[in-house]
């Protein structure tokens, strides 16, 4: 007979609402199959004003920690004990670790993007252009400046939100960060090392939306990046690939930033092979945005 304690798995999962169709319940319990750890992921629809009973119900039941997604990123702040430097910065939650310290609250989101462009290029002295100003671009921009990239523009149709990540940016570390109002097409500087869309543009049902640059200023050399997961092979995806740049997609930031969260909450450095492929196969009929 196996020993009692063995048959207890360790327990996270995900507060959403709606929480329906979130594949990262796929990809996490195939990590913990692949690596034989006795833990499990659920996937919880919990709306803002339930989240404080379930955070409660969560500790109370001895989980190890768990994933915030929409509309519960900010809310949650207000729930926990204290908050890794970055996800102040961003102001927002997407991870947390229950520990003998208390409720720690991670943003691993941009964390995960900058891994996944990592497996490409350092991000030390990049000149990045920065497409969108929400919540995934807010992340992304914290990340690759702290990550030492040399230049951030931030493309934002409404400027206000690309200059308040851009002050932030300029606050916090020594990136040179500039806000950009999107008006027309945006024809990206000759120097630039990576482009990332951190906008919805593209994102399923309307696949065929194309992020408004000057097609012909992508060049080789430059790594195009999109964070749209679904569909991972975007219009800019393919216009990148056709004028000889590499790329990178969505998928790979949301691999990577769960991975970031296995480790952050029981040591595991996973097997992301093995999580893409489990993403692949649930992500069919998925139509949640986010993580
Ligand atoms: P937000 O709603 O916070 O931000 C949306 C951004 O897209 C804003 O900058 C908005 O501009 C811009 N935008 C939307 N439509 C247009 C348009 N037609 N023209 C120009 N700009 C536009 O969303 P999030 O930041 O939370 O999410 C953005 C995307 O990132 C989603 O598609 C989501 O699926 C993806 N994502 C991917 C993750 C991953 O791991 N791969 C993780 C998290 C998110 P404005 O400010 O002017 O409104």
């Amino acid at each position: 007979m196996p020993e009692p304690t063995l048959l207890r798995p360790a327990l996270t999962g995900s507060f959403s609402s709606p929480a329906g169709g979130n594949p990262t319940g796929a990809m996490v319990e195939a990590a913990y199959a692949h690596h034989g750890v006795l833990a499990r992921f659920v996937n919880c629809d919990v709306p803002p004003e339930r989240l404080p009973d379930a955070v409660r119900g969560a500790v109370a039941m001895g989980w190890t920690g768990f994933n915030l997604s929409l509309p519960n990123k900010q809310v949650v702040i207000a729930l926990l004990d204290g908050l890794a430097p970055s996800a102040a910065l961003i102001g927002a939650v997407n991870c947390v670790q229950i520990t003998d310290r208390g409720l720690i609250g991670n943003n691993t989101d941009g964390q995960g993007f900058v891994q996944a462009l990592r497996e490409r290029r350092d991000p030390r002295g990049a000149r990045v252009v920065l497409f969108g100003a929400g919540g995934a671009a807010r992340a992304i921009a914290v990340e690759l400046a702290l990550a030492g990239v040399a230049t951030l523009t931030i493309v934002n149709r409404s400027i206000e939100r690309a200059e308040e990540i851009a002050r932030i940016v300029r606050e916090n570390s020594e990136t040179v960060a500039t806000a950009v109002s999107w008006t027309g097409s945006f024809a990206l500087p000759a120097d630039t090392d990576v482009v990332v869309n951190g906008t919805s543009i593209g994102l399923a049902p309307d696949t065929e939306a194309r992020v408004d640059l000057v097609a012909d200023t992508i060049l080789p050399g430059m790594i195009v990046c999109d964070v749209i997961p679904n569909p991972p092979d975007t219009v800019l995806l393919r216009e990148a690939r056709a004028r000889g740049a590499e790329t990178l997609d969505g998928r790979s930031m949301l691999v990577n930033q769960a991975a970031i969260n296995l480790g952050l909450w029981m040591g595991l450095d996973p097997d992301r092979a093995v999580m893409r492929i489990a993403l692949d196969a649930a992500i069919g009929d998925w139509r949640h945005p986010t993580s």
